[in-house]
């Protein structure tokens, strides 16, 4: 399979390029082309498979179709991510992968300074990032909304239950519209993260690698 084969469009293909990606990954080419098609999706896979630009690139294809305006005070694609260096390497990739496409990324997390991330997201971004817990003070002082939500992904979720996130993603889930798209990533599938997938996702398709 190459990407070419898989349904992005040439500003995605040409900054894969720049990357020097030749080829798909074996989540790459299962999950890029339902994502497209706006499915849900349910990916059991580790780090190091290629899982961040699985879920990334055809975001941005989506984003770029739907061509709506960066929300005031929300954000179009919201990322959850467990630790502020995974929602630090996850930005860095939506901006390698998004240069071309003119989104706005951001990044909030926990340890740094609240004001700041108010003023950062006061004019709202395309693209967020964030560790669950600074997304939600930021909610609760009506900083930012999850009103214009179109795309939530959740990675690692299996590590954000351990790191005791379970209250902040059931309100994160019941503050996002119903009719986003939700991509739903673990490396394991103990009972409790079956049944958040049942609350996030909507029959997702099952990948795994
Ligand atoms: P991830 O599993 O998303 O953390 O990605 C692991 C590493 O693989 C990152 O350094 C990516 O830049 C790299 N990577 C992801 N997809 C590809 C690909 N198709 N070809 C080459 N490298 C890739």
């Amino acid at each position: 399979t190459q990407f070419s084969d898989l349904g992005l469009s040439q500003p995605v293909l040409q900054a894969l390029d720049l990357q020097g990606y030749k080829e798909p990954t074996p989540i790459q080419a299962q999950a890029i082309p339902p994502v497209l098609e706006g499915r849900d999706l349910l990916g059991i896979a580790q780090t190091g498979t290629g899982k961040t630009a699985a879920f990334m690139l055809p975001s941005i294809d989506r984003l770029r179709d739907a061509d709506n305006q960066t929300p005031f005070k929300s954000c179009r694609m919201l990322v959850l991510a467990p630790t502020r260096e995974l929602a630090g390497q996850i930005a860095q990739s939506a901006k390698d992968y998004g240069a071309l496409a003119g989104l706005k990324v951001q990044s909030i997390v926990g340890g740094t300074s609240v004001n700041k991330d108010r003023n950062k997201l006061h004019r709202g971004t395309d693209i967020l990032v964030a560790t669950p817990g600074r997304l939600l003070d930021l909610i609760d002082q009506r900083a930012f909304t999850l009103d214009a939500v179109e795309i939530l992904v959740l990675d690692e979720a299996d590590q954000m239950l351990d790191l005791g996130f379970i209250h902040a993603l059931r309100k994160i889930n019941d503050l996002t519209p119903k009719d986003r798209q939700t991509l739903f990533f673990s490396a394991t599938m103990p009972k409790q993260i079956k049944e958040l997938v049942s609350q996030y996702c909507r029959n997702p398709v099952q990948v795994s690698v």
